[in-house]
This record gives C-alpha cells, sequence and structure tokens, in this order.
C-alpha cells in the first residue's frame, strides 16, 4: 500500500481549479476525483510537484503560475482550409485537436472560430497565460499497473477507456 505520492503511482484527487480573480474554472465531478499517473506528465507541471509526498486525506491549496501550467500565451493563429479536416469531424469552437509537427511530434491545436471554408487554430491552452488556484484533496493512491507504466497513464475508472 502506497503512502505518500511518488513517481509510478496513481493519485486519485478532488479539486477545484480557481483565477487569481476567484471564479471557478473546472473542478472534479462530486464522487468521480481526477486520476493520474503521477511522474508521467498527465497534469500541469506545477500541480504535479506540489502533490509529491502528500498522503490520502491530505488537503492543499496550490499555487501554480501560467508557466507551471498551461504555459504563457504564444503568437501563431492560423487560419487553415476547411478541406484539410477530415470530413466527419465536427469542428467545434473550442475544441482541441492532434496536429503533427515538421519532427513527426504530436501536438494539440485549439479551435477558436470556424467558417464554411476556413478554421482558424491556435496553439494557446484556453488557460494558457491564466495563473491557477488548486484546491487539492488526495483521495487515493495505489501502485501504476505494468500496462498503465507502459501507456502513461492510468486505466479504469476515472481514468482512459481506450481498450
Ligand atoms: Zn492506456
Amino acid at each position: 500500500m502506497a503512502d505518500v505520492v511518488a513517481p509510478e503511482l496513481v493519485v486519485s484527487f478532488h479539486y477545484v481549479l480557481r483565477n487569481n480573480e476567484g471564479e471557478v474554472l473546472d473542478s472534479s465531478p462530486k464522487g468521480e476525483p481526477m486520476i493520474y499517473l503521477h511522474g508521467a506528465e498527465n497534469i500541469v507541471p506545477g500541480l504535479e510537484k506540489a502533490l509529491l509526498d502528500k498522503k490520502v486525506g491530505d488537503k492543499l491549496d496550490v499555487k501554480v503560475a501560467a508557466a507551471d501550467g498551461y504555459g504563457e500565451r504564444v503568437e501563431g493563429n492560423a487560419a487553415v482550409p476547411r478541406s484539410e479536416f477530415p470530413d466527419d469531424i465536427e469542428l467545434e469552437v473550442g475544441m482541441s485537436i492532434m496536429a503533427e509537427g515538421p519532427d513527426g511530434d504530436a501536438f494539440p491545436l485549439w479551435v477558436v472560430a470556424v467558417s464554411d471554408d476556413e478554421v482558424t487554430v491556435d496553439p494557446n491552452h484556453p488557460l494558457a497565460g491564466v495563473d491557477l488556484n488548486f484546491e487539492v484533496e488526495i483521495a487515493a493512491i495505489r501502485a501504476a499497473t505494468a500496462e498503465e507504466m507502459e501507456h502513461g497513464h492510468p486505466h479504469g475508472p476515472g481514468g482512459h477507456h481506450h481498450h
């Protein structure tokens, strides 16, 4: 039984995320904690760092500067012809899509505008440039399975369901 948060452990936690003005931006649904594999960059770096060594039941307030959260905002809006997207994708403002860079690395882009012939994509996460204030309670800690380690994310309730 794992006592404290450490790499190779799957951690569940409840959270409320607020901006510096105190507005709630996001939260885990009641009774459905967020689950992640520690050390696998499943969550923003500043929060992952703060949860290290914490134990079940610990409650903490974590302030994460934008740079350690979803990053600072960068330039790079681009309009892409609608025809470059597969026909079967329903494009909506706010959704993220995976693009492939010149080196073959996949990276996310966010759709910020859609017209009949053009889609405007932005490299900024919607929360880029925003300082994040997390209110966290650790709900559970367990060892990761070999399969979870291989995939780099947790499976089961609250985790990925892709197989
Ligand atoms: Zn998986």
